[in-house]
Protein backbone atom coordinates (compact mmCIF):
# COMPACT_ATOMS: atom_id res chain seq x y z
CA UNK A 1 0.00 0.00 0.00
CA UNK A 2 1.14 3.47 -1.13
CA UNK A 3 0.13 7.02 -0.49
CA UNK A 4 0.94 8.01 -3.96
CA UNK A 5 1.38 11.82 -5.12
CA UNK A 6 -0.10 13.12 -7.98
CA UNK A 7 2.95 14.44 -10.11
CA UNK A 8 1.19 17.80 -11.59
CA UNK A 9 -0.75 18.82 -8.35
CA UNK A 10 2.03 17.44 -6.05
CA UNK A 11 -0.71 16.13 -3.38
CA UNK A 12 -0.75 13.05 -1.71
CA UNK A 13 -3.34 10.75 -1.31
CA UNK A 14 -4.45 8.33 0.68
CA UNK A 15 -3.28 4.90 0.48
CA UNK A 16 -4.00 1.90 -2.23
CA UNK A 17 -2.48 -0.79 -3.63
CA UNK A 18 -1.99 0.64 -7.38
CA UNK A 19 -2.12 4.64 -8.28
CA UNK A 20 -5.50 5.62 -8.25
CA UNK A 21 -7.04 6.24 -11.55
CA UNK A 22 -8.00 9.94 -11.09
CA UNK A 23 -6.81 12.98 -9.69
CA UNK A 24 -9.78 15.08 -8.63
CA UNK A 25 -8.34 18.07 -7.82
CA UNK A 26 -6.30 17.79 -11.57
CA UNK A 27 -9.70 17.13 -13.21
CA UNK A 28 -11.42 20.22 -11.58
CA UNK A 29 -11.23 23.36 -13.97
CA UNK A 30 -8.86 24.97 -11.09
CA UNK A 31 -6.09 23.05 -12.22
CA UNK A 32 -5.06 20.36 -14.85
CA UNK A 33 -3.80 17.03 -16.01
CA UNK A 34 0.06 17.26 -17.24
CA UNK A 35 1.01 16.69 -20.79
CA UNK A 36 2.30 13.33 -20.42
CA UNK A 37 -1.26 12.12 -18.48
CA UNK A 38 -1.95 11.28 -15.26
CA UNK A 39 1.32 10.16 -13.50
CA UNK A 40 2.19 9.56 -10.04
CA UNK A 41 5.23 9.46 -7.31
CA UNK A 42 5.31 8.70 -3.80
CA UNK A 43 7.33 10.24 -1.24
CA UNK A 44 10.47 7.29 -1.14
CA UNK A 45 10.98 8.00 -5.31
CA UNK A 46 10.97 11.98 -4.61
CA UNK A 47 13.94 11.19 -2.20
CA UNK A 48 15.72 9.95 -4.94
CA UNK A 49 15.88 13.04 -7.33
CA UNK A 50 14.76 15.79 -5.15
CA UNK A 51 15.39 17.73 -1.60
CA UNK A 52 14.55 20.74 0.44
CA UNK A 53 15.84 24.21 0.38
CA UNK A 54 15.33 25.58 3.79
CA UNK A 55 16.36 28.84 3.93
CA UNK A 56 15.59 32.28 6.40
CA UNK A 57 13.33 34.06 4.12
CA UNK A 58 13.20 36.87 7.34
CA UNK A 59 13.29 36.95 10.91
CA UNK A 60 11.51 33.98 12.52
CA UNK A 61 9.90 33.20 9.00
CA UNK A 62 11.56 30.19 7.22
CA UNK A 63 10.72 29.12 3.48
CA UNK A 64 10.87 25.60 2.53
CA UNK A 65 10.88 24.15 -0.58
CA UNK A 66 11.73 21.53 -3.40
CA UNK A 67 14.57 21.20 -5.72
CA UNK A 68 14.82 21.04 -8.23
CA UNK A 69 10.99 22.31 -8.65
CA UNK A 70 8.39 19.48 -8.16
CA UNK A 71 4.47 19.54 -9.36
CA UNK A 72 3.50 23.31 -9.34
CA UNK A 73 6.89 24.01 -7.35
CA UNK A 74 5.06 26.17 -3.96
CA UNK A 75 7.00 26.77 -0.76
CA UNK A 76 5.85 26.37 2.34
CA UNK A 77 6.43 28.91 5.34
CA UNK A 78 7.37 28.02 8.81
CA UNK A 79 6.37 30.67 10.90
CA UNK A 80 8.26 30.54 14.60
CA UNK A 81 6.42 32.53 17.64
CA UNK A 82 7.10 32.02 21.41
CA UNK A 83 4.10 29.70 21.65
CA UNK A 84 5.11 27.74 18.95
CA UNK A 85 5.60 27.21 15.41
CA UNK A 86 2.96 26.86 12.48
CA UNK A 87 3.28 25.49 8.97
CA UNK A 88 1.66 27.36 6.37
CA UNK A 89 0.96 25.06 3.45
CA UNK A 90 2.74 22.65 2.72
CA UNK A 91 5.07 20.59 -0.54
CA UNK A 92 5.16 17.11 -1.13
CA UNK A 93 8.71 15.64 -0.10
CA UNK A 94 9.24 15.18 3.37
CA UNK A 95 13.10 13.44 4.43
CA UNK A 96 15.19 13.35 6.94
CA UNK A 97 17.31 16.15 6.82
CA UNK A 98 14.42 18.20 6.44
CA UNK A 99 12.57 16.83 9.82
CA UNK A 100 15.86 16.90 11.55
CA UNK A 101 15.88 21.08 9.85
CA UNK A 102 12.67 21.74 11.36
CA UNK A 103 12.99 20.03 14.66
CA UNK A 104 15.85 22.08 15.10
CA UNK A 105 13.68 25.20 14.16
CA UNK A 106 11.59 24.57 17.29
CA UNK A 107 9.08 21.67 15.24
CA UNK A 108 5.77 22.60 14.26
CA UNK A 109 3.14 23.08 16.57
CA UNK A 110 0.27 23.30 13.64
CA UNK A 111 -0.40 23.00 10.43
CA UNK A 112 -2.22 25.48 8.47
CA UNK A 113 -3.32 25.94 4.74
CA UNK A 114 -4.71 29.01 2.09
CA UNK A 115 -6.12 26.22 0.00
CA UNK A 116 -6.43 22.61 -1.44
CA UNK A 117 -3.62 23.00 -4.31
CA UNK A 118 -1.03 23.55 -1.94
CA UNK A 119 -0.87 21.01 0.95
CA UNK A 120 1.46 18.33 -0.93
CA UNK A 121 2.02 15.11 1.65
CA UNK A 122 0.35 17.74 4.74
CA UNK A 123 -1.02 14.55 6.46
CA UNK A 124 3.18 13.08 6.48
CA UNK A 125 4.53 15.95 7.86
CA UNK A 126 1.56 16.09 10.78
CA UNK A 127 2.77 12.56 11.69
CA UNK A 128 6.13 13.46 11.79
CA UNK A 129 5.18 16.65 13.70
CA UNK A 130 3.89 14.50 17.00
CA UNK A 131 0.28 14.36 14.98
CA UNK A 132 0.18 18.36 14.53
CA UNK A 133 -3.13 19.36 13.84
CA UNK A 134 -4.09 20.76 10.16
CA UNK A 135 -6.25 23.73 10.01
CA UNK A 136 -8.57 23.33 6.44
CA UNK A 137 -11.23 25.35 6.01
CA UNK A 138 -14.36 23.57 6.08
CA UNK A 139 -15.96 24.96 3.09
CA UNK A 140 -12.82 23.25 1.11
CA UNK A 141 -13.49 20.10 3.09
CA UNK A 142 -14.53 17.58 -0.12
CA UNK A 143 -11.12 18.26 -1.29
CA UNK A 144 -8.82 16.37 1.69
CA UNK A 145 -7.72 13.50 -0.34
CA UNK A 146 -5.50 11.75 2.33
CA UNK A 147 -8.48 11.99 5.38
CA UNK A 148 -6.44 11.86 8.60
CA UNK A 149 -7.84 12.60 12.55
CA UNK A 150 -5.28 15.55 12.40
CA UNK A 151 -7.60 17.50 10.05
CA UNK A 152 -9.38 20.39 12.15
CA UNK A 153 -12.09 21.72 10.05
CA UNK A 154 -13.06 25.93 11.27
CA UNK A 155 -15.48 27.05 9.97
CA UNK A 156 -16.74 30.52 9.31
CA UNK A 157 -14.37 33.89 8.99
CA UNK A 158 -12.02 33.77 10.85
CA UNK A 159 -9.98 31.33 13.08
CA UNK A 160 -7.38 31.92 15.65
CA UNK A 161 -3.97 29.97 15.91
CA UNK A 162 -2.35 31.23 18.92
CA UNK A 163 -1.02 34.82 20.02
CA UNK A 164 -0.65 37.11 16.68
CA UNK A 165 -1.58 34.60 14.12
CA UNK A 166 -4.92 34.18 12.83
CA UNK A 167 -6.57 32.56 9.47
CA UNK A 168 -9.02 34.99 7.77
CA UNK A 169 -11.40 33.20 5.10
CA UNK A 170 -11.38 35.02 1.84
CA UNK A 171 -13.49 33.41 -0.17
CA UNK A 172 -12.32 33.69 -4.06
CA UNK A 173 -10.37 30.54 -5.64
CA UNK A 174 -11.97 28.54 -3.46
CA UNK A 175 -14.81 29.11 -1.15
CA UNK A 176 -12.65 28.48 1.78
CA UNK A 177 -9.75 29.81 0.57
CA UNK A 178 -7.84 31.40 3.66
CA UNK A 179 -4.61 34.21 4.80
CA UNK A 180 -2.37 34.15 7.27
CA UNK A 181 -2.43 37.27 9.31
CA UNK A 182 0.84 37.41 11.22
CA UNK A 183 0.87 40.49 13.74
CA UNK A 184 4.75 40.35 14.56
CA UNK A 185 5.73 39.95 10.48
CA UNK A 186 7.44 42.62 8.93
CA UNK A 187 8.84 44.50 11.63
CA UNK A 188 5.74 44.22 13.80
CA UNK A 189 4.07 45.96 10.87
CA UNK A 190 2.06 42.50 10.22
CA UNK A 191 2.26 40.51 7.46
CA UNK A 192 -0.04 38.16 4.96
CA UNK A 193 0.89 34.74 4.55
CA UNK A 194 -1.13 34.19 1.15
CA UNK A 195 -0.31 31.39 -0.69
CA UNK A 196 -2.54 32.48 -4.21
CA UNK A 197 -5.40 33.67 -2.58
CA UNK A 198 -4.00 36.80 -3.29
CA UNK A 199 -1.27 35.52 -5.90
CA UNK A 200 1.65 37.86 -5.99
CA UNK A 201 2.26 39.70 -9.15
CA UNK A 202 6.12 39.28 -11.45
CA UNK A 203 6.06 42.78 -10.59
CA UNK A 204 5.83 42.48 -6.67
CA UNK A 205 3.84 45.68 -6.79
CA UNK A 206 0.09 44.18 -7.17
CA UNK A 207 -1.36 41.35 -6.64
CA UNK A 208 -4.07 38.84 -8.44
CA UNK A 209 -7.24 37.03 -7.83
CA UNK A 210 -8.89 34.04 -10.10
CA UNK A 211 -10.58 31.20 -9.69
CA UNK A 212 -8.64 29.46 -11.49
CA UNK A 213 -4.62 30.28 -12.47
CA UNK A 214 -3.36 27.53 -14.80
CA UNK A 215 -6.58 27.97 -17.59
CA UNK A 216 -7.16 31.73 -16.96
CA UNK A 217 -10.31 31.86 -15.44
CA UNK A 218 -10.98 35.47 -13.52
CA UNK A 219 -13.11 35.73 -10.41
CA UNK A 220 -15.77 38.61 -10.99
CA UNK A 221 -15.83 41.75 -8.79
CA UNK A 222 -17.70 41.26 -6.21
CA UNK A 223 -15.30 38.38 -5.23
CA UNK A 224 -12.29 40.55 -5.42
CA UNK A 225 -14.13 42.73 -3.04
CA UNK A 226 -14.94 40.48 -0.86
CA UNK A 227 -11.50 39.29 -0.51
CA UNK A 228 -10.17 42.91 0.25
CA UNK A 229 -13.14 43.32 2.66
CA UNK A 230 -11.81 40.33 4.70
CA UNK A 231 -8.20 41.24 5.32
CA UNK A 232 -9.77 45.21 5.83
CA UNK A 233 -9.57 45.38 9.94
CA UNK A 234 -5.81 44.01 9.59
CA UNK A 235 -2.69 45.58 9.99
CA UNK A 236 -0.27 44.50 7.52
CA UNK A 237 2.44 45.96 5.16
CA UNK A 238 4.15 43.36 3.81
CA UNK A 239 2.25 40.38 1.68
CA UNK A 240 4.23 36.60 1.18
CA UNK A 241 2.74 35.25 -1.47
CA UNK A 242 3.21 30.91 -2.56
CA UNK A 243 6.54 30.74 -4.01
CA UNK A 244 10.03 32.00 -3.47
CA UNK A 245 10.44 35.64 -4.64
CA UNK A 246 6.37 36.48 -4.98
CA UNK A 247 6.47 39.40 -2.28
CA UNK A 248 5.04 42.40 -1.66
CA UNK A 249 7.85 44.15 0.87
CA UNK A 250 6.25 47.37 2.08
CA UNK A 251 2.93 48.82 2.02
CA UNK A 252 1.08 46.03 0.81
CA UNK A 253 -2.40 46.85 2.09
CA UNK A 254 -2.30 49.67 -0.70
CA UNK A 255 -0.94 47.54 -3.06
CA UNK A 256 -3.72 45.42 -2.58
CA UNK A 257 -6.36 47.81 -2.75
CA UNK A 258 -4.72 49.42 -5.97
CA UNK A 259 -4.67 45.99 -7.12
CA UNK A 260 -8.28 45.52 -6.81
CA UNK A 261 -9.08 48.44 -8.60
CA UNK A 262 -6.99 47.61 -11.54
CA UNK A 263 -8.40 44.17 -11.64
CA UNK A 264 -12.38 45.46 -11.17
CA UNK A 265 -11.76 47.99 -14.34
CA UNK A 266 -9.83 45.28 -16.36
CA UNK A 267 -13.48 43.15 -15.96
CA UNK A 268 -15.76 45.73 -15.69
ZN1 LIG B 1 -4.40 27.32 -6.53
Amino acid sequence: MTNYICATCGVQHAETDAPPEHCPICEDDRQYIGYKGQRWTSIPELQREYHNRIEEVAPNLTGIGTVPGFAIGQRALLVRTPNGNVLWDCISLLDVATVEAVRALGGISAIAVSHPHTVGSLVEWSHAFDHAPIYWHADNREWVMRPDSAFVFWEGETQRLMDGLTLIRCGGHFPGSDVLHWAQGAEGRGALLTGDTMQVAQDRRYVGFMYSYPNMIPLNQRAVEGIVNAVEPYAFDRIYGGWWDLIVQNDAKSALKRSAERYIKAIS
